[in-house]
């Protein structure tokens, strides 16, 4: 059944009784093209395993089935699990489970539906909720081999920034800090079922088996970075002062002590220097 075809979803929508939902962010792929380049570019080969968030009507999901070995689906939207049935009937390699991701325990998901399989995850995001689904991927620290996601263009944009670029924020800090991101390749509006207001992008997260920037205080160095990127007109004395847990002075100096101005704006520091200055504000915390 081909699902990029306007006519046949529209058919399936019908049938089924259901509407697009705003709320969950439901925008169809109809370019078929788009789909298969997704899938063929996510790095899952015959004998891997696919997560996917938020198959939809199955578009992606039927070329994820073509070229891995198992795919697991995650849709919120119950009403779509009839229609799922309907155009995966053909694949004997998928499992949908109606579940809100977000509210998904995804270690346990991992380990009774992957095993000891390498595992991808590929989706075409819903735009409300990205940047949750990403850190919630991440900071799982499941062993993905690789994610695969289609998100908004200005996301896309902000993730692959490097500092003093303006689309460099806290995101894409804490994105950098897990792995590396780069962009596939552009997919303008009118590829979508309905045709969203913005155009989207492909990009690849590759997780670091080895972090190249390690902080003692995780939870301290991403507050740190959000801190920092919340007053980014601000410079980083100021923009922490009173979220570090130690005085302006001690900011101050902890940030010359890593080598930096201290004038310095938060907008400068790529992942590596968050982590010094962290480090070294932990320090000086047991100095106290
Ligand atoms: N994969 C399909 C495609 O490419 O045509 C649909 C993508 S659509 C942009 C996003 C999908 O994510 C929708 O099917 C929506 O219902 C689902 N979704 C939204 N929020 C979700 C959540 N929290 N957990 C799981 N699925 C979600």
């Amino acid at each position: 059944m081909r699902l990029t075809n306007i006519g046949i979803v529209k058919e399936l929508m019908e049938k089924h009784g259901i509407k697009f939902q705003k709320k969950f962010g439901q925008n169809f792929l109809v370019n078929p093209e788009v789909p298969y380049r997704i899938a063929e570019s996510c790095g899952a080969g015959e004998n891997d395993c696919v997560l996917e968030i938020g198959p939809g009507i199955g578009t992606l999901t039927q070329e994820l089935c073509e070229i891995a070995k198992k795919v697991v689906a995650v849709e919120i939207d119950s009403g779509l699990i009839p229609v799922l049935a309907e155009t995966l009937v053909e694949y004997d390699n998928v499992e949908v489970i109606n579940s809100d991701i977000m509210k998904t325990d995804i270690k346990k998901l991992f380990e009774e539906k992957f095993g000891k399989d390498d595992v991808y995850v590929c989706a075409n995001l819903p735009y409300y909720i990205t940047t949750p689904i990403l850190m919630l991927l991440l900071e799982s620290r499941l062993p993905f081999k690789k994610m695969t996601f289609m998100v908004q263009k200005e996301v896309a944009d902000r993730l692959c920034a490097t500092p003093m670029d303006n689309d460099y924020g806290a995101v894409t800090a804490a994105v950098n800090y897990y792995g590396e991101v780069r962009k596939l390749f552009n997919v303008s509006a009118g590829n979508f079922m309905p045709s969203p207001k913005v155009d989207s992008a492909v990009i690849q997260i590759s997780l670091y088996e080895t972090p190249p920037v390690k902080a003692d205080d995780e939870k301290q160095f991403f507050s740190l970075i959000r801190a920092a990127f919340e007053q980014r007109r601000k410079t980083l004395v100021n923009a922490l002062n009173g979220k570090a847990g130690i005085s302006k002075e001690q900011i101050a100096q902890a940030i010359t002590n890593i080598g930096l101005d201290v004038n310095i704006r938060g907008e400068r520091l790529g992942i590596e220097e968050f982590a010094r200055l962290s480090d070294e504000i932990t320090r000086l915390k047991k100095e106290c």
